[in-house]
């Protein structure tokens, strides 16, 4: 056998993708399968933006490009923050990267040694604790009641707070619940942040166009400036612009954490693809109609969802603020009875009996770090949907 390095040893393979490929086989066995575990918008890129991906391969943007990504990319990354959130984003501030996702784990690389600390509000999305432990840190897991809409609270952070601490990583609006961070929310968080001074933030706002809230969409670095020097916030265009398979992401940061990462990114990919930041730029700088179109489609269905998901007995949901997922909460099922005669002890036990009985495939809370919940997403047809609710309806009222 071949051995392998701790860091892969000690982490598993993203639960989402696990429970996304376990759906995609039983389909391929013939199983009439519900899937509401994507996490990607069900959406095509826009026509527009896939023209100047080709114009871009044509006209030979298809070589290396700078490390932090292409001038055109930087100003359109520049542009955005200035425009939406007043964020002064210069050259040695912007890092860009395959996803988001490549972003997160190169600035845990660049920061994180044994024994440091990295605060991870739960429910939280997958990746983060196991970014963390590949890279040797220790994720600190700290619950968030659903009574405070499952977010930190400014006494829960600070009793989180270690001389160890790294990081505290905020994800508003957050996979899996959908729930976000009102500014005078996240002032109060950064009040605690700037007692600690060694504590830098990961603000990922991937999510942020896709808003439905009342208050307005607001990052840490807009609501509290001081933490210029120690925050960074990650986006990226794939959740925005269905743009998952481009792989662009982004951070801006304080210059010595953004050159760290983009060392990193000079000996792991040299650069994302040319032609994909090209459609980035192009994403960010031109219309946004098609964002604004989806986000219309993405609430309706986050609408209907909430309520068929509300009127069924033992489920209970929270409202979401932005994002297209729901954490329905499933504590009035756990104990109850299958029609096969099987007890429903946890969240897990409830969405294999949702998978098996009814074929819907969602995620168990377990897997984001708080129970007895579960996530579905509602980046799928309204017709998808509505078969979804219907089917948990079913599987629900067959308990005892
Ligand atoms: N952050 C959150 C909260 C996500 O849900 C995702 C994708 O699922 C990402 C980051 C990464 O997205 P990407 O790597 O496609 O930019």
């Amino acid at each position: 056998a071949i051995k392998l390095a701790r860091r892969v040893t000690d982490i598993k393979i993203s639960p989402s993708t696990a429970a996304a490929q376990r759906a995609r086989d039983l389909k391929a066995e013939g199983r009439d399968i519900v899937d509401l575990t994507v996490g990607e918008p069900d959406f095509d890129t826009p026509a527009a933006i896939k023209d100047v991906a080709i114009a871009a391969i044509h006209a030979g943007d298809t070589k290396y490009t700078p490390v932090n990504g292409t001038p055109a990319l930087r100003g359109a990354i520049r542009h955005d923050y200035r425009s939406r959130l007043k964020i002064d984003a210069a050259d040695n501030r912007i890092a860009v990267g395959g996803g988001g996702k490549q972003i997160l784990f190169l600035a845990f690389m660049a920061t994180v040694e044994a024994g440091d600390e990295v605060i991870i509000p739960a429910p939280y999305w997958v990746s983060y604790p196991d970014m963390v432990i590949a890279n040797g840190g220790t994720p600190v897991i700290v619950p968030c009641a659903e009574a405070n809409r499952f977010k930190l609270t400014p006494a829960a952070l600070e009793a989180a707070i270690t001389p160890a601490t790294r990081w505290l990583v905020l994800n508003s609006p957050s996979n899996p619940t959908g729930v976000a961070y009102t500014p005078d929310e996240l002032r109060a968080l950064g009040e605690v942040l700037l007692r600690h001074p060694h504590v830098l933030v990961l603000s990922d706002e991937i999510y942020d166009r896709i808003w439905y809230a009342d208050f307005p969409a607001a990052s840490i670095l807009t609501v509290v400036p001081e933490l210029a020097d120690r925050a960074m916030i990650v986006n990226g265009v794939s959740k925005s612009y269905a743009m998952t398979g481009w792989r662009i992401g982004y951070a801006v940061g304080p210059a010595p954490l953004i050159g760290a990462i983009n060392k990193l990114q000079s000996q792991m990919s040299s650069c994302p693809s040319s032609i994909s930041q090209a459609a980035a730029a192009a994403a960010l700088t031109g219309p946004q109609d098609s964002v604004d179109e989806t986000v219309v489609q993405y609430r309706a269905r986050c609408d209907y969802a909430y309520a068929r998901l509300n009127a069924i007995p033992g489920l209970s949901c929270i409202k979401p603020d932005g994002a297209f997922y729901l954490y329905p909460n499933c504590a009035g099922l756990i104990g109850k009875v299958t029609p096969s005669g099987k007890v429903i002890e946890n969240d897990l036990d409830f969405v294999i009996y949702l998978l098996e009985s009814e074929g819907v495939a969602g995620i168990h809370g377990a897997a984001y770090g708080l129970s007895p919940y579960f996530r579905i997403s509602t980046a799928t047809s309204m017709a998808v949907i509505t078969d979804a609710c219907d089917r948990i309806a079913r599987a629900c009222a067959a308990l005892t």
